[in-house]
């Protein structure tokens, strides 16, 4: 039963940087925050902050030499402590009305509005996001919190039951506790926003370990957070090493749910130190773990050979091939198969690569010198595997720099057709029909999204009966799930299939309780 009238949920719109006012409105909020690159920031558990002098620096990965934030690091004792304190606030914080909390959340959604542009500046100066794919992620996390708020609103108070004669039938969403969300860096503010307020308006305490990639968004958000109204106790950012305060957190017998977004060996590891009952726990954990992907486009005989270029292009390369949902495998049929290439080479060999605050350039850095190093052995493998046919062009100093790359002739035993590579590498692989195509792109371990270019609705409908994938699209690229639309998660080692910013997410972060009262 909805408790307050919200308006209709719509996506939030794009700024338009082809208008002169909107760029230099962007110019000027990349300045404003390059004034505050090297601050260093505390952790806070409770009410109270804490050094701790270990230091955690994340630089910009367009432009080394420059540090973004400077954050103290938590230890094992502190991630202990937290989750001590969030135990503690449970009780309060789970017994604040629904609606209050709903409030809170759409606060924080117009407080992002107006900080709009800041927050894309943090995100290209931390994450190496262009303009366009910053503006995308922010109005990606105010679309999660409009979107959770009218969800919350939905599932507070009692739900529609059947009511027995001579009772009265009701049933209530409870939170669930303490919850532990470890997000990734890749969507640095829209994931970690999307799990934290899922948790947290849920009536859930939250602690949130941000991704040692990108703490500084982080830290923003959780600014965000209290202004809005977010109590201190409700939520701690502990900023740390996944792989020091990561056990201590997922272990705790008060930690009641994980809500992790990840790679596999990460998300499978968590998954089973969840699993295992400590002294004094009383629940079963609940895990949430989205985990990798090796997304794969099929390009039919039939399909607009143009339109599956721009479509295979923008998925593989768009913020350097680092999605979870980013095209790295396009399987085309051999009909077309040599002008697909040759068409997808030349538009690969055009894009502009450089500084991500510089919106000329397509294509900014990868995250770190440890992902660089491991895309390079990737494509090093995959000049053995296949033909190179895009690729290894010179590359900007003082940044973490790999060219779009295209590996053609990939066989789909190849390490470069299953292993997830996170960077601008794509495998494109040659299929006989339609029927081949289809058995090639399911000839993976995961299963998040998936793509196909095809004007044949028999093929269309067979994809849609068969393509094992969380999401699917047709006629157009598989990245840029939108919320409310497109519900994301995917199957198999890809994850628990949550469908995020889906009608079903906020459930898994509640409990429901079945109350009958007779009457008379
Ligand atoms: P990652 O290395 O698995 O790290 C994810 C998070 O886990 C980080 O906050 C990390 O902290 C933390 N962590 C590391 N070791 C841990 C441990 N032992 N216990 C608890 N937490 C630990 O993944 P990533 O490189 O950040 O992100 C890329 C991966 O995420 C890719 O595989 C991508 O496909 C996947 N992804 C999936 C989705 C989806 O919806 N399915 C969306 C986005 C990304 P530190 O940074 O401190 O190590």
């Amino acid at each position: 039963m909805a408790t307050a009238t919200l308006t209709e949920f719509r996506n939030e719109t794009y700024t338009d940087f082809s208008q002169p006012a909107n760029r230099q409105a962007m110019q000027k909020a990349l300045e404003k925050v390059r004034a505050e690159l090297g601050r260093e920031y505390r952790l806070r558990i409770g009410g109270e902050w804490i050094s701790t002098g270990d230091m955690l620096v994340s630089v910009n990965p367009s432009k080394t030499s420059e540090v973004v934030g400077k954050h103290h690091k938590a230890t094992p004792e502190l991630a202990k402590r937290a989750v001590e304190s969030a135990n503690s606030y449970f009780a309060q914080w789970s017994r604040t009305p629904g609606q209050e909390r709903v409030r809170m959340l759409l606060d924080a959604a117009a407080i992002l509005r107006r900080r709009k542009l800041e927050f894309n500046a943090w995100m290209i100066f931390e994450a190496g996001k262009t303009w366009i794919e910053a503006e995308a992620e922010i109005a990606e996390t105010i679309d999660f919190c409009e979107y959770y708020a009218r969800e919350m609103n939905r599932l507070d108070g009692p739900q529609p039951v059947v009511q027995l004669p001579g009772e009265h039938d009701e049933m209530l969403y409870l939170p669930l506790g303490v919850g532990v969300v470890i997000p990734p860096w890749n969507f640095p503010l829209a994931i970690l926003a999307g799990m934290t307020v899922a948790s947290l308006v849920t009536g859930n305490t939250a602690i949130v370990k941000p991704s040692s990639e990108t703490p500084t968004i982080a830290a923003k958000f959780a600014e965000v957070l209290l202004e809005a109204g977010f109590p201190e106790g409700a939520f701690t950012l502990l900023t740390g090493s996944g792989s020091s305060v990561g056990d201590v957190l997922v272990q705790h017998p008060k930690t009641r749910f994980v809500s992790f977004t990840g790679s596999r060996d990460v998300g499978l590891r968590i998954n089973e130190l969840a699993a295992k009952h400590q002294a004094g726990q009383i629940w079963i954990k609940r895990v949430i773990a989205e985990m990798g992907g090796k997304d794969a486009i099929i390009v039919d005989g039939d399909a607009d050979v143009d339109k599956a270029v721009e479509g295979v292009l923008f998925s593989a390369f768009g913020y350097q091939g680092q999605k979870c949902s980013a095209c790295s495998r396009a399987i085309v049929h051999e009909k077309i198969y040599d002008e697909f290439l040759q068409k997808l080479a030349a538009r690969a060999g055009a894009i502009k690569l450089g500084p991500s605050d510089d919106p000329q350039n397509y294509m900014g850095p990868v995250i770190s010198e440890s992902a660089r190093k491991s895309i390079l052995g990737y494509i090093a493998a995959g000049k053995q595997e296949g033909r190179l046919v895009a690729g290894d062009s010179p590359t900007p100093e003082g940044g973490y720099y790999i060219p779009p790359t295209i590996i053609a002739d990939v066989d789909s035993k190849a390490r470069i057709f299953q292993e997830e590579i996170f960077g601008p590498v794509l495998a494109v692989t040659r299929a006989k029909d339609f029927e081949h195509a289809l058995s090639l792109a399911n000839d993976s371990v995961y299963g998040l999204t998936g793509a196909v270019f095809s004007q044949d609705p028999e093929h269309l409908r067979q994809a849609r009966e068969r393509f094992h994938v969380g999401n699917l699209y047709f006629n157009r690229k598989c990245t840029g799930a939108m919320v409310g639309a497109h519900p994301f998660g995917g199957f198999n080692m890809s994850g628990t299939d949550s469908k995020a910013g889906g009608p079903d997410y906020l459930l898994l972060f509640l409990q429901a309780k079945s109350v009958a009262a007779k009457i008379g």
